[in-house]
């Protein structure tokens, strides 16, 4: 493979030639969910973005540590520093268990990052398995005096960090702007400055998730852990870390503040940020009442859909916009895509029944290069998506016979679509999933076929078909609302 990957640094506001700090190994951190509700079809994309930059480094042969973490506490509501923790309140709203609202939605992440073929990361850790390792970060930071205690909490101190640091680097915020802007907030009498963030904070007794520390029974702050898991697994500065456009400040500012104080070195070589997936211009977040789940997407149960997406549809979707620039979201943009993901689909079927000819009417030369040059400038799937369209319009010339192709082009054309489609924008031809809909549409007609000869007292035919789908590991259940239909666990 030719070429380096230029790729935007938002700690230098420039596209950088990406050079690892220890090659062949790249360290790789992305920010993970917050598991105390289903995650959105936004929360998605960021996802995505990550997954092609993970494929391409692993297609360029790169030995790659991708660590992406589950919060499962300190995540309070609203993120701020003081009031309920996300998922310590879900549990209470829903009489749980606050790990059984962790396991539970961690199982439903995974399945639906599954469900849009992203590949899951080296490690998954996760911030209550790494209370120990925080305590000890805290303790550094108040060792090398950027932090202090109050009333068994422990604060970071952003002016006096910024005394010798700067405080705004990643996002380029200035601290005094800053302060001029913030209002004085509940929880905030504690804090010498309003900009100073919890490292540890108190439990008051209602509070369920809480551990010993030597400041007393508490628990983290949010923005402690991707420090300390980071560092953890990929050494005091590692090569990337990723995460929505919306942690950029204040999350991965203080990861910055963080390492600094903590090792007066920065976390990470190159910060990495994807944009937004909007709804009518706005972000999508389940505060604003606009999003809606994977599950919904893909059945098709949501006000705003007016119909069922595949999830290679909605990845190809996403994939058609660069990762930073915002996308958004409506049924016919989808729609489109839809059509356009179908016509390379359609394409690959049909490139394996051309047969090779003594000489070449088209002309393969630069095509890979130029996939190349796309996905390496700054991850440009949609350019790299209009070569693939245009590989598709050469393949239906010579299935049209109007060209033809030596065995050579027909092999360049192959390991362009195994190598581009497949491998780095990780699409997929079939997929495996139950809720598609034509497999629904299908699966309906045969059910109704079942009714009608039950209302009919056809045992027999209503027999057979239950058998039959049983052969293939169908089930149906029979229910007060109507037959229902699963895949054989
Ligand atoms: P959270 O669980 O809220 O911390 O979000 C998990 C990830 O999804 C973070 O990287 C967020 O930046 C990202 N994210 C949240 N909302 C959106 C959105 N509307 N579009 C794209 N990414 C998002
Ligand atoms: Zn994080």
């Amino acid at each position: 493979m030719k070429g380096s990957l230029f790729i935007f640094n938002t700690l230098t506001r420039k596209k950088e030639k990406f050079i690892p700090i220890n090659p062949p190994f790249v360290g790789m951190y992305v920010c993970g969910p917050t598991v105390y509700n289903d995650v959105h079809i936004g929360n998605v994309r960021t996802f995505i973005s990550f997954d092609v930059l993970y494929r391409y480094l692993l297609h360029a042969g790169y030995k790659v540590r991708y660590v992406r973490n589950i919060t499962d506490v300190g995540h309070l509501v609203n993120d701020a520093d003081h009031g309920e923790d996300k998922i310590a309140k879900k549990a209470r709203l829903e009489n749980l268990e606050p790990m059984e609202v962790v396991q539970q939605y961690t199982n439903s992440f995974h399945f639906v990052l599954q469900l849009f073929n992203t590949l899951p990361p080296s490690i998954e850790p996760t911030a209550t398995g790494h209370i120990i390792e925080q305590i000890e970060m805290i303790e550094t930071i108040l060792k090398n005096g950027y932090a202090y205690t109050k009333n068994g909490s422990v604060y970071f101190d952003v002016e006096k960090y910024s005394q010798m640091h700067h405080y705004g680097k990643l996002s380029g915020r200035i601290t005094e702007e800053l302060i001029a802007n913030t209002r004085s907030l509940e929880g905030q009498e504690e804090k010498k400055s309003p900009l100073d963030f919890a490292l540890w904070k108190n439990a008051e007794p209602s509070h369920i998730m809480k551990w010993k520390s030597p400041w007393g029974i508490g628990f983290p702050g949010w923005h402690l852990e991707c420090s300390v898991m980071s560092t953890k697994y990929l050494g005091e500065t590692f090569d990337i870390h990723g995460g929505g456009m919306d942690l950029k400040f204040p999350h991965h500012e203080c990861e910055i503040a963080q390492s600094v104080a903590a090792e007066n070195t920065e976390p990470a070589k190159y910060w990495i940020h994807g944009n937004m997936l909007t709804v009518n211009g706005q972000k999508m977040s389940k505060s604003l009442g606009n999003s809606f789940t994977a599950t919904q997407l893909i059945n098709g149960t949501h006000p705003m859909l007016e119909k069922a997406y595949e999830p290679m549809s909605v990845r190809f979707f996403m994939l058609q916009s660069h990762y930073s620039s915002t996308l958004d979201f409506s049924n016919e943009a989808l729609q489109a895509s839809e059509k356009g993901f179908r016509r390379l689909v359609n394409a690959i079927t049909l490139l394996e029944t051309i047969q090779p000819s003594e000489s070449g009417s088209i002309n393969t030369d630069e095509l890979e290069k130029k996939c190349y040059d796309a996905i390496q400038d700054d991850l440009n799937t949609p350019i790299l998506i209009a070569h693939l369209f245009d590989a598709a319009k050469t393949i239906n010339l010579l299935y049209d016979k109007k060209e033809i192709a030596t065995k050579e082009q027909i092999e360049t054309l192959k390991s362009v679509f195994k190598n581009f489609f497949f491998d780095i924008l990780g699409l997929q031809t079939e997929t495996d999933n139950n809720n598609s809909d034509k497999t629904n549409g299908i699966m309906n007609i045969i059910l109704n076929i079942r009714k009608k000869a039950r209302e009919n007292k056809d045992f027999s035919t209503s027999d057979f078909i239950r058998d039959e789908l049983k052969k293939l590991h169908i089930i149906i259940k029979d229910s007060k609302e109507g037959a229902l239909w699963e895949y054989e666990k």
